[in-house]
């Protein structure tokens, strides 16, 4: 089963790799020599241009079943269409206005990280709709999502190629200027000018190898060039220790003002700042409103901010 699962994983984390690296589809999956579990619709359109709202519409979502893949060959992945797994969403539901910042809180496994890669459509859903600017994300092409959505998640997934180029993918047009400016501000500046090839230094599998939290602070520069509309955060500082996170978080604050935002945070200072919070429980969403309604109901996100949140909290909210 193990076995069988990996060219799945595989293939989301390659999936992954494009919309947070701003990269085309075709590269990754050339690389991988699989192709995406979704396919971009004939009659795909760009997104509406201006701030656009996220919207979940009743969302039911499992992911491929890795009893399906185990009677497919690889090739029969890149095809799979069926939705044999354990349904993991039921019937999410919620709006990030243009603008707003919509946090999501829970226990592990409670289905955060899927609700952000639906975002960018990472997995179609089994019902319900995803929709960006009011837009299906299924009607939209690849090209606009990547210029669209810009994703950090735990893990930062860089190319076996330099860090120039996985950091130019972000825009077009940047300098290195751009690059340092963005490394800078990613606390990675120093990491990088003290690398003997510094942005020519090859990074990833076979490359010179970075940390996770240097990994990290790599998609959070990219995040920074992109300045994307809507902007995903999956734990986006949880590789870095406190002084970098605090200096980075600084970073990702500008880069989410005035954008559409689903923060999945484990800081509470970041999630008592979002406009709503969804705290999501067994793949539903059980409680939402803001920091201070939620506390004062006291429900599960209460009991989540006294037993998650409270060590967290006290580190680095004690300054503020
Ligand atoms: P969270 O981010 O809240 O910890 P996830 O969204 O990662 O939760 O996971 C929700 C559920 O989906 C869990 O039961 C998890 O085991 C399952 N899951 C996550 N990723 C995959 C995957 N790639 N394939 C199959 N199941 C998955
Ligand atoms: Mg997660």
């Amino acid at each position: 089963l193990t076995r069988l699962y990996t060219p799945l994983t595989m293939l989301a984390n390659a999936h992954m790799d494009i919309m947070s690296a701003i990269v085309s589809f075709e590269r990754v999956f050339e690389v991988l020599d699989i192709k995406p579990l979704i396919a971009e619709r004939a009659t795909a359109r760009a997104l509406p241009e201006g701030p656009v709202a996220v919207e979940f519409d009743h969302v039911n979502f499992s992911y491929p079943s890795a009893e399906k893949v185990s009677l497919a060959s690889l090739e029969d992945v890149a095809v799979l269409d069926s939705r044999g797994g354990e349904e993991v969403l039921h019937d999410v539901s919620f709006r990030a206005a243009p603008g707003h910042t919509v946090a999501l809180v829970g226990s592990s496994g409670a289905g955060k990280s899927t609700i952000a890669q639906l975002v960018a459509r990472l997995y179609d859903v089994d019902s319900g709709e995803v929709s960006i600017g009011g837009q299906d994300v299924r009607d939209t092409t690849f090209e606009s999502l990547r210029h669209t959505v810009g994703m950090v998640m735990q893990d930062g997934h860089l190319f076996h190629d330099t860090i120039r180029a996985n950091l130019s993918v972000a825009r077009e047009g940047v300098t290195d200027a751009d690059l340092w400016d963005a490394l800078d501000r990613s606390r990675l500046r120093h990491v990088i000018a003290s690398l003997p090839d510094g942005l020519d230094t090859v990074v990833g599998e076979r490359g010179y190898r970075l940390s996770g939290g240097e990994r990290q602070r790599l998609t959070i520069a990219r995040l920074l060039l992109a300045r994307p509309r809507v902007v995903i955060l999956d734990e986006a500082t949880s590789a870095l220790d406190s002084t970098n996170e605090a200096h980075v978080q600084a970073a990702l604050d500008e880069a989410m003002s005035g954008r559409t935002a689903v923060v999945i945070a484990h800081r509470l200072s970041t999630i008592r700042q979002a406009d709503q919070i969804l705290v999501i429980e067994a793949g539903r969403i059980v409680e939402r409103g803001s920091h201070t309604e939620l506390l004062a109901r006291g429900g599960r996100y209460a009991e989540l901010h006294d037993t998650q949140f409270a060590a967290n909290g006290r580190d680095h909210d004690a300054a503020r």
